[in-house]
């Protein structure tokens, strides 16, 4: 009996450990109905949940300037398993934890995402030295698989950290406005600079960082850049 089981569940799930995975199946059921997709009503420029049903935006993207024409948001950061996820991912590198929540929200976001016609997916990067302790870049996991399912080029490469910026947590928000400004630029490409582009990233809180980001491709040439998050903060 064990022999069998063991064949038709192969592993346990890799959200909860707790439950076995049907073969073929990358979470259990139960997780799979915990980690669902944000749901109407959405912010109509960031793609996070709003808390009533006559707002067309969130309150950061009402009182702040916005450069990214719109954007997706896959999950809300605030559910437990959702949480739980992504810091298994950073901290533990389970990367494999990725493929189920960017399979669903490739999937969910395949018409919108091929209307905004983009050229590349650009991961927003960490400075170096977290990466190297880190050993890989969150954003850039989820832009590759995003990108696989899509058939949009990942451009990991184009867009660096200059400077090591403060941890973003312990600033107000002009300062972390300030903080990001200048830590962002475009390496020079023989291709040039792409016309549209999204830039991908894990968490989206304040927006912040997705607008420092976007500035930077902005003042490089780009001319359309939309925003692409996992999991966005109520
Ligand atoms: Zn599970
Ligand atoms: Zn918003």
């Amino acid at each position: 009996m064990r022999f069998l089981d063991e064949l038709l569940f192969p592993g346990r799930c890799p959200v909860c450990l707790d439950i076995p995975v049907p073969k073929g199946a990358l979470i259990c059921n139960a997780c799979r109905d915990k980690l669902r997709l944000i749901e109407d009503p959405r912010c109509l420029k960031c793609g996070r949940a709003v808390r009533k049903d006559t707002a067309e935006y969130c309150p950061d993207c009402a009182r702040l300037k916005r450069s990214f024409v719109t954007g997706i948001a896959g999950f809300n950061y605030g559910s437990v398993p959702v949480r739980k996820l992504i810091s298994r991912v950073k901290y533990h590198n389970e990367r494999q934890l990725l493929d189920y929540p960017c399979a669903l929200m490739a999937g969910h976001y395949a018409q919108t995402v091929e209307a905004w016609g983009l050229s590349c997916l650009i991961p927003v990067p960490l400075h170096a030295s977290r990466r190297r302790a880190r050993g890989f870049n969150q954003a850039e996991e989820i832009a590759r698989r995003l990108g696989a399912v899509w058939d949009i080029p990942v451009e990991k490469k184009l867009l660096v950290r200059q400077k090591k910026t403060l941890p973003q947590k312990e600033l107000d928000e002009a300062a972390r406005l300030k903080n990001l400004t200048d830590a962002f630029a475009l390496k020079p490409d023989p291709r040039g600079v792409p016309l549209c582009a999204a830039v991908v990233d894990d968490i989206y809180t304040t927006g912040t960082t997705m607008e420092a980001c976007t500035r930077a491709l902005m003042q490089a040439g780009v001319e359309r850049v939309y925003s692409i998050v996992l999991a966005a903060v109520l």
